[in-house]
């Protein structure tokens, strides 16, 4: 009868959403432990200049290993990360790694230049956050003009004037700032002409669409112009074919990321991606 329907779907209810509260508490053992168990490698895409048509730079990027699930996606790490606080270890492990990774490679005589590193808000809205970054400067002797940070629109709704502060001590520090997925959040167009923003990183979303009419090519032939025009330099990011890079190309877009160029690379493989395409 009904009563007994509703109980039966009660308890379905709550197997449900205790299984989902037993995977959350995983999830959070598991990022809790990432640094101690060496579940952490930072991985580096290549980005290509398409004026010169070769490597511009690096994006680091993080890489979790899992003991049972093989790997897991930096975004449901770092979703967990930012709720328990766990992404400010994890955001300076990077940073670290990063810079030391750009220092040895400058080094070696392999290659100098920028390295991208992704902040998430909760770090860079870190109290300690400016004084991080003077420290993992300092220890790796990174010059700063080589150092990139990716900030997401997210940070500059939240808070626009802490925002805005924070992000001109960067930029005195001669650190560049790219602003993430551009176009997939929503800040206001008029504010960021206020920030000192180095370089726009078009999200995949508008690739995706080059070949789906003139409308869609339009819309981003106007971001790459729009960029230009407040002295920014443009990259499009997720570029998997020959054809987007052309059409990107004409448009007089800077940069490009993406699996056509090259995917993201283990240290050991971007060491001999520079050796065969950059020596
Ligand atoms: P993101 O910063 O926008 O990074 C670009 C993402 O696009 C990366 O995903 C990269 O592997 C992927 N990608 C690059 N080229 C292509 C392509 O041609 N096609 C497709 N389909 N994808 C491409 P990934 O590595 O899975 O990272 C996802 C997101 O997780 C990043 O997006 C970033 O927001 C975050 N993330 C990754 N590592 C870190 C980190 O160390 N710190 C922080 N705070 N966030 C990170
Ligand atoms: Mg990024
Ligand atoms: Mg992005
Ligand atoms: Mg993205």
């Amino acid at each position: 009868n009904a009563k007994d329907n509703g109980r039966e779907q009660c308890s379905f209810y709550n197997k449900q959403l205790s299984e989902q509260l037993t995977k959350r508490v995983d999830m959070e053992r598991y990022v809790a432990n990432i640094l101690n168990k060496n579940q952490l490698t930072v991985y580096y895409q290549p980005k290509l200049d398409l004026h010169t048509m070769t490597i511009s730079g690096f994006e680091a990027l993080s890489r979790f290993s899992h003991p049972t699930k093989g790997s897991v996606s930096p975004f449901d790490v770092f979703a967990v990360a930012e709720d328990t606080g766990r992404v400010l270890e994890l955001g300076y492990f990077v940073l670290h790694e990063a810079l030391k990774q750009q220092v040895a490679w400058e080094q070696q005589g392999l290659w100098s230049g920028k390295m991208a590193v992704n902040v998430s808000p909760v770090q860079l809205f870190d109290t300690h956050f400016l004084a991080h970054l003077d420290l993992y400067l300092e220890k790796t002797g990174a010059d700063p003009r080589n150092l990139e940070l990716e900030i997401t629109e997210g940070v500059l709704i939240d808070d626009p004037e802490g925002a805005a502060l924070l992000l001109r001590k960067i930029h005195d520090r001669h650190i560049s700032i790219a602003l993430d997925d551009f176009g997939t959040g929503y800040s206001s167009l008029a504010y960021i002409t206020h920030l000192p923003i180095d370089h726009l990183k078009i999200d995949r979303a508008f690739i995706v669409q080059i070949d789906e009419g003139e409308k869609f090519r339009g819309v981003l032939q106007s971001i790459i112009s729009m960029a230009k025009h407040l002295g920014m330099h443009v990259t499009a990011e997720g570029i998997e074919i020959e054809s987007h890079l052309n059409f990107l190309q004409a448009a007089e877009c800077d940069y490009i990321q993406g699996y056509f160029y090259s995917k993201p690379l283990s240290a050991e493989g971007a060491a001999l991606f520079l050796e065969t395409h950059c020596l």
